[in-house]
């Protein structure tokens, strides 16, 4: 059984990775604010603890591995987008928009991580679903005196807690200049931050023992990982900029409300994603969202395949030279796969079972993500014909091209379907399904049987959605709805 290493932000070592219990290994994420797109850089942190996860379920059995990812849906800036569109004469209540954002944004962010090949965590948890957690988790702070009230607010006193900044590793006055922390007459010290903050009756809110009011973003991470994954949990990560200050006070409510505990052993994070040396962000303007990616016709395997080349912590500059490079060895490694005769020739050239993944590459992986090693190793794998481990190696990242098939299923279904409507004499149906997948580049043949032609004009994401065109317009599509 191979040892996995993991750099641990706490310790600034990397440490050799022992979790508190082999038969339930838990790890958090912090997960999105949804208020708006991903864009390519936000990825980069779901697409390696995705790795992770396939790693540790691969290390430990499946069903042993804990992954929760969050979603943030209460928060100032999705309050703000709200604003943005009455402003723009949008009538609906806040709440109602609200409500609508946070939907689409999850929506989307689902859609975009599926093309990114991400697995869904074991759990998502919103925090809208969490809030008397939080509430209690306050009054806990509260009781043991390291939380006040003051002016309908409840701060956390970082004068009460001698650890204050040991994720950091920063002194107070480094931590307030970085914070760029806001000074506000609540505040009996700069640092001290927002528990929970009262809601005008037109925002989102809970009633409280500090009347109407929402939780502040710190303490949603502590009570969804409190409550899904206990005291103290193996894996706690999410991307560089959030180490300070969020899981500085994260750490701080929860090791407060907890002291006999260690909340989370190990913390990661991943670096960020660049555009020309600056991070990608919205606010500089210089970003792509992986949906503009993947409207271009590129693949989310190859996104990823760009967003792993790099190890998790360096900084990975985005740059259309790198996403060519890594499409064209993709395609490369894909026909290899795919033409090489399954015969027990190749069988008896690869070292691996079918199943088997590469030790070497394994080793790659299990040292902090080493990912650009594991790639190296890829190449070597290819380049001395061992199609069985590479394919093992591109399925561990997934990076394997597994689409195609369920793409001619589909074709498969829509064409039952159809023969289904003609048998029927529903020519309204049989002629719109007809349409839609000749929009899509697949001609279907009038004669009965199984023909059809691939156009051109074939495209792939098009024909997924017929199913739910044929199901908006008719009431149902009586067949195999995709998976992908
Ligand atoms: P934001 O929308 O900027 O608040 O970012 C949301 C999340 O995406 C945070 O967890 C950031 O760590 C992460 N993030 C934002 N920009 C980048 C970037 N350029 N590279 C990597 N991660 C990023
Ligand atoms: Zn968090």
């Amino acid at each position: 059984m191979f040892e996995i290493a993991l750099w641990n932000t706490k310790t600034r070592r990397k440490e050799t990775f022992v979790p508190l219990d082999s038969t339930n290994v838990r790890m958090y994420a912090c997960g999105p604010t949804v208020y708006d797109r991903a864009h390519i850089g936000n990825a980069r942190s779901a697409v390696v603890f995705d790795l992770l996860f396939r790693l540790l379920r691969r290390r430990y059995e499946p069903d042993c591995v804990t992954y929760v990812r969050n979603i943030t849906d209460i928060d100032d800036k999705i309050n703000a987008r709200a604003a943005e569109l009455q402003a723009g004469g949008d009538r609906r209540p806040a709440v109602e928009l609200i409500r609508e954002i946070t939907n689409r944004t999850i929506d989307w962010y689902h859609k975009d991580l599926g093309a990114l090949r991400v697995l869904k965590p074991t759990h998502e948890p919103r925090a809208t679903k969490y809030v008397p957690q939080m509430v209690s988790l306050i009054k806990t702070l509260m009781e043991k005196g390291h939380a006040y009230e003051s002016h309908g607010h409840v701060l956390f006193s970082v004068a009460s807690y001698p650890g204050y900044g040991s994720l950091a590793r920063r002194s107070i006055d480094e931590m307030k200049a970085r914070a760029r922390v806001e000074v506000a007459p609540y505040k009996k010290q700069a640092l001290d931050f927002v528990l929970w903050k009262p809601s005008g009756l037109d925002q989102p809110g809970w009633s409280s023992p500090w009347g109407w009011g929402r939780p502040g973003w710190h303490i949603e991470c502590s009570a969804m990982s409190l409550e899904l994954l206990g005291k103290t949990f193996d894996i706690h990560a999410g991307g560089i900029d959030l180490a300070f200050p969020h899981h500085e006070n994260e750490a701080a409510q929860s090791m407060c409300a907890h002291p006999s505990e260690e909340f989370a052993r190990v913390w990661m994070h991943n670096g960020f994603l660049q555009v020309k040396g600056e991070k990608m962000a919205k606010s500089l303007g210089n970003f792509f969202t992986v949906k503009d990616l993947l409207d271009q016709g590129l693949r989310g395997e190859v996104l990823r395949f760009v967003l792993l080349s790099k190890q998790y912590r360096q900084r990975l500059d985005w740059t259309s030279r790198n996403v060519m490079k890594a499409e064209a060895l993709l395609r490369r490694w894909w026909s290899q796969v795919m033409d090489a005769p399954r015969s027990e020739a190749n069988a008896e050239h690869s070292k691996a079972q079918p199943d088997e993944v590469d030790a070497e590459f394994l080793d790659a992986l299990a040292d902090d993500l080493n990912t650009p090693r594991a790639i190296a190793r890829m190449h070597e794998l290819s380049t001395a014909g061992d199609v069985t481990a590479l394919n093992a190696a591109m399925k561990l990242m997934a990076l394997d091209r597994e689409v195609r098939p369920i793409y001619f299923l589909q074709i498969g279904d829509l064409q039952r379907v159809w023969e289904e409507a003609r048998k029927q004499k529903d020519y309204v149906k049989s002629d719109f399904i007809r349409e839609q997948m000749s929009e899509a580049g697949v001609l279907l043949s009038p004669s009965p049987g199984r023909g059809f032609r691939l156009t051109h004009a074939y495209d792939p994401v098009k024909l997924l959605r017929i199913p739910s065109a044929v199901e908006a317009k008719f009431g149902e599509y009586p067949g195999e709805k995709p998976t992908e």
